[in-house]
């Protein structure tokens, strides 16, 4: 993260100044166990955590359960299995937002006295009746009540001696002020639910602009960094910071939000795919979560790379999804090993090949790459080839198999053909060839040149598998900024897995592993699925349109 970050701009400011030593710079990661991270959260840990081990400083795992709903253990330990993942870590410094309740409270109780909080009886309704709007402040006939009476009140609600919604305790700030947020907001509510952690030990809980600086204060964290949506709340991050009473002063700094085309990044309307069974769980292959991602085949690497090229701006912009899948495209290249698939077979019979005999061609694992050895491929009389690479009724140049055409054979004979077999609807049964066994797997005996070569494997050894090829959830461009009435399920792609059953590979791939990944010939990069024996998702196709 060299390039384009203004955030190191600032801290190496604040270096120069003598603020701090670079390995004072602590930041903090906060995501709010209520869902997987997805790629916009990657965006946020790798900023968090890039920027600590950029100047050997720290960052903190902190989960952000200040809000009770909705959270658990499961999102827990798969936020760390993903930042784990993709190569950071916490050390010992992995921290619960509800673990400072207590503090805060006491915070929250020192403001009451100093005069800078106090209880109000609002209710949410009125509470928005009274807020005022750009030219009349808001009101709040509570406001002056006196430090002791707030404090008895407010112990009170703590006591749960109140309904929901009866009582809050609110900052004294400002009620005229242009910023919303800085009129008086509301620093604790009522809410009788099971926490995940406390469990029934709280019925108030601190609203997450009061909790977040507080949080960030005691564990010593220099920088905040956020997104941008959390601008306007700065003020109020530092009023917090300035009134809370503790020795460190943290900064927030906020950074522009991941958006991808069509794509969306909200836990909210992932939850709403997971939970109505549009998609394949958390981890479905086209989810934007990191679990997704992962299932799909993409490396960390690919990640990393990704989030260092989109570079960290303070303006909010869409990025093409094709640059995503343009880095996963050029790791694997470099990574990984081609193997023989057969998409959609059909019978392709040599036959002045003996009918026993098996032999065993070397192809390269890597072209590109020598160190990457060969392996041994077996050849036999019947193979299947792809009926993509066979035209009966070729089109202008066609120069893969075709009637009375000939074809070399990857790494292999070549092969004339000589007639097909047909089944009773009509689709072909089995094609015929001969091979130019006399003069074996170079060049014709006349020398003349053959122009098409296209992959086989032979039948008798080749194992079945199924393939899914993904293409994009949603089928438009621009998924935050739809039309009137319009919501993003209405641009769910019909076509964004689609399975192949009764596909083939080379034997080489008996002992594939869960999460190996592999160039199929001419077909793209496959992942075998973490979940499913014998089915390869596709992480991305061989060629894009993405020019980087
Ligand atoms: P969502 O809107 O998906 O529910 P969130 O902000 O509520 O996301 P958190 O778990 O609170 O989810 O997020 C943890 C951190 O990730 C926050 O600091 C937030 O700023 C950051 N973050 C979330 N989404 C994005 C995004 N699209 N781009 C960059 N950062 C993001
Ligand atoms: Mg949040």
């Amino acid at each position: 993260m060299e390039n384009n970050n203004f955030i190191h701009d600032f801290i190496n400011e604040e270096i120069a100044e003598g603020k701090y030593r670079a390995d004072e710079i602590h930041t903090r990661f906060p995501p709010e166990p209520n869902g997987y991270l997805h790629i916009g959260h990657c965006k946020a840990l790798i900023i968090d955590f890039g920027t600590a081990k950029k100047y050997g400083g720290r960052c903190n795992l902190r989960m952000d359960d200040t809000n009770p709903a909705k959270e658990d253990t499961e999102f827990v330990d798969a936020i760390q299995e993903d930042i784990h993942w993709l190569g950071f870590d916490w050390d010992d410094r992995f921290f619960y937002g509800s673990d400072y309740f207590e503090q805060t409270y006491e915070i929250a109780e020192r403001l009451i006295m100093s005069g800078d909080a106090y209880v109000c009886e609002l209710t949410p309704d009125q509470f928005r009746e009274y807020r005022g709007d750009l030219t009349h402040p808001a009101v709040s006939p509570y406001r002056d009540r006196p430090a002791e009476e707030s404090l008895e009140l407010f112990r009170k609600m703590r006591a749960g001696e109140f309904p929901e919604g009866s009582y809050t305790l609110r900052a004294k700030i400002d009620l005229a002020s242009g910023n919303f947020n800085m009129r008086d907001p509301v620093l604790y509510r009522i809410r009788y639910i099971d926490h995940h952690r406390q469990g029934k030990k709280w019925c108030i809980f601190p609203m997450y602009d009061f909790a977040h600086p507080i949080q960030d204060a005691i564990e010593g964290i220099t920088h905040s960094l956020c997104s941008l949506e959390y601008e306007d709340h700065r003020p109020l991050y530092n009023w917090v910071i300035d009134h809370a009473g503790l020795p460190s002063r943290p900064r927030q700094i906020e950074f522009a939000r991941l958006n991808i085309t069509n794509t969306v990044l909200s836990k909210r309307y992932l939850r709403y795919l997971v939970e109505n069974n549009i998609v394949d769980g958390w981890d479905d292959p086209r989810m934007p979560t990191l679990c997704g991602l992962r299932r799909r085949g993409y490396t960390p690497e690919s990640i990393l790379d990704f989030c260092d090229r989109i570079g960290v701006a303070k303006s909010n912009s869409m990025v093409d999804i094709g640059l995503l899948e343009h880095c996963v495209r050029e790791d694997l290249n470099v990574k990984s090993d081609r193997r023989v698939a057969v998409l959609k077979p059909i019978k392709l019979i040599v036959d002045n090949y003996p009918e026993d005999k098996v032999e065993y061609f070397s192809l390269p694992n890597n072209p590109g790459n020598p160190d990457a050895g060969t392996r041994l491929v077996p050849f036999s009389r019947e193979l299947y080839i792809d009926a993509d690479d066979f035209a009966e009724v070729p089109p202008p140049k066609f120069f893969r198999l075709k009637p009375d055409g000939e074809v070399r054979l990857m790494g292999s004979y070549i092969v004339k053909y000589v007639g097909m077999d047909k089944n009773d609807d009509g689709s072909i049964a089995a094609i015929h060839v001969t091979a130019d066994i006399e003069t074996g797997c170079g060049m014709p005996a006349d020398g003349h040149k053959v122009k098409g070569t296209i992959h086989w494997l032979s039948a008798a050894h080749a194992l079945p598998i199924s393939a899914i090829l993904y293409d994009r959830l949603f089928t438009e461009e621009n998924m935050n900024d739809l039309p009137e009435g319009k919501s993003y399920i209405d641009y769910l792609n019909p076509d964004s897995a689609i399975r192949i059953d009764g596909a083939y590979v080379e034997p080489s791939l008996a002992d594939a592993k869960h999460g190996d990944r592999f160039q199929f010939v001419r077909t793209g990069y496959f992942c075998l699925d973490s979940k499913n024996p014998g089915v390869f998702n596709r992480v991305v196709s061989l060629k894009g349109s993405f020019k980087a």
